[in-house]
């Protein structure tokens, strides 16, 4: 069920035929964990709390420095030097009190991220090292979610969407260990507008499947150049060289 105030906020959007008063209180009963609050996981978490989803839980364990700014969308200058996750709630509530925001100060391994994902529909990857992507789509995997990945290297961006609930491949068939040599997107240079849209990609792709339209991306992953302003989509595969897959 939906309040008078809900359908009144989200008019505009339940005002499409896709989404209606059933795809809004879908989102409302969905659960959202992102992880890493930075240039992707800004303007997923910023889109995602806009539009009725109202469980979300934060993972960072990095605090806000000026170069962020840039990118980091969730973050303005008076927000320097805190904790990412702190401010991150802030935000969220600030946009709507309602939502429930759980948050975790911690790097995610093999080990802490299991008893969190449990509690959560979607997870969305936001953070900036192969292999912490890879250890989230295990316990993704592991744990029969669905699991958004994005990541980007200066001009490129790569967003992966996987529904573990079905069989099909992992980011391990795509890419079965991490690159030795990885540096992180700040290093090499990256625009606040890629990782924005990465991000904001993400959150529509996200809305979408909640409310059961159709996607165009389970187990493909999305390749934007954006200095080119090309578009192309690579189907994953299963490898038989994965072991992940029980
Ligand atoms: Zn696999």
């Amino acid at each position: 069920m939906l309040s008078n105030d809900q359908i009144d906020r989200y008019r505009s959007q339940i005002n499409l035929k896709q989404i209606n008063i059933q795809g809004q209180i879908k989102l409302k009963n969905t659960k959202v964990l992102v992880i890493g609050a930075g240039g992707i996981g800004s303007p997923t978490t910023l889109f995602l709390s806009r539009c009725g989803i109202l469980k979300f839980g934060i993972i960072d364990d990095d605090k806000i420095s000026k170069s962020n700014l840039h990118r980091q969308i969730l973050f303005d200058l008076k927000d320097i030097g805190k904790k990412k996750v702190y401010v991150s709630k802030k935000k969220i509530l600030q946009i709507d009190k309602k939502i429930q925001v759980k948050i975790f100060k911690l790097r995610v391994n093999k080990f802490n991220l299991k008893s969190i994902v449990k509690d959560y529909d979607y997870i969305v990857d936001g953070t900036d090292n192969f292999k912490a992507k890879l250890n989230i789509n295990d316990i993704c995997l592991k744990f029969k979610k669905k699991l958004f990945i994005g990541s980007v290297s200066q001009f490129d961006g790569h967003i992966f969407f996987f529904d573990f609930s079905k069989k099909g491949p992992c980011l391990r068939c795509f890419m079965p260990s991490a690159p030795k040599i990885s540096p992180r997107c700040q290093d090499e240079g990256i625009l606040g507008t890629v990782t924005g849209t990465v991000g904001t990609i993400i959150a529509n792709e996200l809305i979408k499947n909640v409310v059961g339209i159709k996607s165009h991306l389970t187990n493909e992953v999305l390749i934007i150049n954006f200095e080119n302003l090309l578009f192309r989509k690579v189907k994953i595969t299963r490898s038989t060289k994965c072991n992940k897959h029980e």
